[in-house]
């Protein structure tokens, strides 16, 4: 606040999970923790509770605008390097498309469509979740070689295909093309 010339105020922390399938486990039984850290139902009820708590107005509804829009414009996502976090190798990770249906892999590109050699399923899409796999491994910009390996295509060609038909952005030409894996 000091920084930005905005006056000081109360401040609450409170840490919201958004996934309702999240489970929360305080394994301190510490209260301060239980209180502080909630899932998004009760995220209304406790701005109340705040509200009721702090009485005094402290800023004009335009410096309340110029906090909100600073919130926004200072805010960063943390980058996480799954790889490194969890002590992945890359030698470790199973490359191929799982089957929907029976969770083998790899599924085999053939005949327009990947076929599922256990259970005979077949599917048009089942390489975007491979492809969103790929995305949280190795970050959303990946080359055409590793979108090769990562689903176990055979040729540059059909991996242009799939990928143009799947609507991802290309970066370059030829075999230094990259793609921007957005979901
Ligand atoms: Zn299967």
């Amino acid at each position: 606040m000091r920084n930005y010339n905005l006056p000081p105020i109360p401040i609450e922390k409170l840490i919201t999970y958004s996934n309702p399938n999240t489970i929360i486990k305080n394994i301190t039984n510490n209260k301060s923790v239980a209180n502080m850290v909630i899932h998004k139902e009760q995220l209304l009820t406790r701005i109340s509770d705040f509200a009721r708590k702090h009485h005094a107005v402290c800023y004009t509804d335009e410096q309340l605008q110029r906090l909100s829009d600073l919130l926004i414009a200072l805010h960063t996502p943390k980058q996480v390097n799954i790889l490194e976090k969890f002590h992945v190798m890359c030698e470790q990770i199973q490359y191929g498309v799982i089957c929907p249906d029976c969770g083998a892999l790899p599924m085999i590109y053939s005949g327009a469509k990947w076929n599922c050699a256990p259970c005979g399923a077949t599917s048009k899409v089942a390489y975007l979740d491979a492809l969103q796999d790929l995305c949280l491994l190795f970050g959303g910009e990946v080359s055409i070689r590793q979108i090769m390996q990562f689903l176990r295509l055979d040729g540059r060609y059909i991996t242009y295909r799939l990928m143009k038909k799947a609507g991802f952005e290309r970066l370059g030409d030829n075999k230094g093309s990259r793609y921007i894996l957005k979901f």
